[in-house]
């Protein structure tokens, strides 16, 4: 049976060739027939007839392209919540009331903090949706 790697989970944590259970994680793999399997990195290079030195290459060149992609993706969601009406109508907001000289309690006292808090989280939220990120994401 011939075998192409797929990638690394950490979803499923038993090799299904010999049985190994609690392993770190597991080296997806597709076989002749389409099947995806999963096993330990010490099955996975018998079965992919590679080293354990090409597993870990291909790894590391996996887990670099999914930074990569993910930074990409944080760039233009952030473009886009800069450029967010929410977050345009806030700044505007924002240098009105210094222009205005207006002092961190009186802006509290007019409702502006949570105003401008509440814009902002909804367009926060808005645009995690649009770029499906976890809700803990900075951005
Ligand atoms: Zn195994």
């Amino acid at each position: 049976m011939k075998y192409f790697y797929q990638g690394v989970t950490d979803d499923i944590t038993e090799c299904w060739q010999c049985g190994r259970t609690h392993l770190k994680s597991t080296v997806c793999l597709k076989d002749e027939n389409n099947n995806f399997v999963y096993f330990g990195s010490e099955c996975a290079v018998k079965a992919l007839k590679w080293t354990q030195k090409q597993l870990k290459e291909e790894i590391k060149r996996e887990q670099n392209k999914k930074e990569k992609d993910k930074e990409e993706l944080l760039k233009k969601a952030r473009i886009q919540y800069n450029n967010h009406p929410n977050i345009i109508k806030v700044n505007c907001e924002i240098a009105e009331a210094n222009r205005n000289n207006l002092i961190f309690i009186e802006r509290r006292e007019k409702g502006l903090i949570t105003k401008w808090k509440e814009l902002k989280l909804q367009a926060k939220k808005e645009i995690l949706i649009r770029f499906n990120l976890p809700n803990d994401t900075i951005l």
